[in-house]
This record gives structure tokens, sequence and C-alpha cells, in this order.
């Protein structure tokens, strides 16, 4: 064995994961630029990611007192919601390249922004268990996930909180939201889900995670049918929260 560098069988590994960085480098979570090893977010992401807050309305989770939320009071049926980022610049390519890129991989690293902010702004309040939006089947099929299901995967698993999984239901698989106007979508979206464990959710404290905020109509009818289950209390967090609705 040579004294001056480590043993054969390290360098071969060396070698094999130098080889792997060249074949699949690291890339930047957000934005996709190749990354020195160990890098998850270029320096243009940090800077171009718009962190909302410190202060914030206690109902949809934008910067305080720049919502229109209260217009859509009577459609919002959850308690609140929290976002870390508006849905713009490097937090939105993250997203779109999260769903739409085939990399549910990145999801841990983007779950735990939201468990951050779920730390900082529900710190006080109890959860009996967190659950997501469910997308319909033929949308998971086609995508290969629904984002926002690994979202809560790795949010309860930081938490410590069980995840249940099948308290909502998509049973109508119709226009998607994001084609539709503000108007539109809040009747788009009625009746859409269903909650087939009533006896799950009957009087409990939920926590449900989305990837977007946009008008709140899908979160809202979530936490409308859950209500109607019995559940107690319907919060949610999402990654990011469009800044103009
Ligand atoms: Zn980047
Ligand atoms: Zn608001």
């Amino acid at each position: 064995m040579s004294k001056s560098g480590p043993p054969i069988y390290f360098q071969q590994v060396i070698q094999i994961f130098n080889f792997l960085d060249l074949l699949f480098p690291q890339r930047c979570i957000f934005c996709g630029k190749i990354m020195p090893p160990g890098g998850k977010i270029c320096a243009g992401c940090k800077t171009d990611a718009y962190l909302i807050g410190p202060d914030i309305c206690p109902k949809c989770g934008r910067d305080a007192g720049k919502c229109s939320c209260a217009e859509d009071a009577g459609a919002l049926c959850f308690d609140s919601c929290i976002a870390p980022f508006y849905y713009t610049g490097s937090a939105k390519s993250a997203i779109l390249r999260f769903k739409f890129q085939g990399l549910p991989q990145n999801g841990p690293f983007l779950a735990k922004f939201i468990y951050d902010r779920i730390e900082e702004k529900y710190s006080g309040l109890n959860f009996d268990f967190i659950s997501f939006v469910p997308s319909h089947p033929e949308k998971k099929k086609a995508r290969g996930y629904n984002q926002s299901e690994i979202l809560a995967i790795n949010a309860a698993k930081y938490l410590c909180l069980p995840l249940e999984g099948e308290v909502l239901v998509k049973t109508a698989n119709k226009t998607p939201q994001h084609e539709l106007t503000r108007a539109e979508r809040f009747k788009n979206i009625a009746g859409t889900f269903s909650a087939p464990k009533p006896r799950t959710v009957s009087g409990k404290k939920i926590l449900l995670i989305d990837d977007i905020l946009t008008t709140g109509s899908t979160l809202g009818e979530c936490a409308k049918t859950l209500k109607a289950a019995g559940a107690e209390e319907v919060r949610a967090a999402v990654f990011a929260a469009t800044n103009i609705i």
C-alpha cells in the first residue's frame, strides 16, 4: 500500500464519485444550474426568492395589509394558510421544476422551507395529523406523483406528525384551475372533493399541505369538505403564494 495517498480502494471510490459528478452534476434545486458538489441553491436563486413576512395576514399568509383575501372570506373555509415564498422568481421556478420536470426528489428540500415556516408561524398550535390536497387518480398516474403528497410526507417527517393520506379524495377531474379566471375557479372546484373517512377527521385539527396558494379556492373547498365531515380545524401550509389575487 502506498503511504503517499489513500488506499487504492478509496481512490477508486473517489474516482467513481468524481465520474458520477461529471455524469450527474449537482444542480440548483430552484433553477437547475450546475452547482459545486454539496451545493443546493445557487447564489442568484437565494437573492431572487421573495420571502413573505415577517408580518403576515392571519388568514392567507401573504404580507400583512397587502392581500384581498377578505373579499373571498365566505369561500376560504380554512382557518389560516402560511407560505414561505411568493410564487415568483426562483421560488416559482423551483415549483415548476419539481412539478413538471419529473423531479420528485426535490420534494424533501422544498418541504424543509414549509416546515421552517410552520415552526415559525404555527408554533403554538397542535395538529392531530397532516394531510394534503389530493390530485385526481388519472392525473397522478400521468405525472407519476402528486407533488403536494410528497411535500406533506416530508413535512410530516420533519414535524414528527402522522400523515393521513386518504381523508380527501378528488372525485372529479375538471378543467385545471390555472386555465380559469378567479371567479370561475371557485365555481369549478365546488363539489370536487369527498371525505371518505369521517371517523378519522371528526373533531380533529388538520394541517393541510399544498404546493401553491392562488385564489385559495382549492384549499377552501378541501377545508369545507373536511369540516362538513366533522373536522374541528383546518389550517394550511404551502410552498408559495401568488402575490396578486
Ligand atoms: Zn438557482
Ligand atoms: Zn389575506
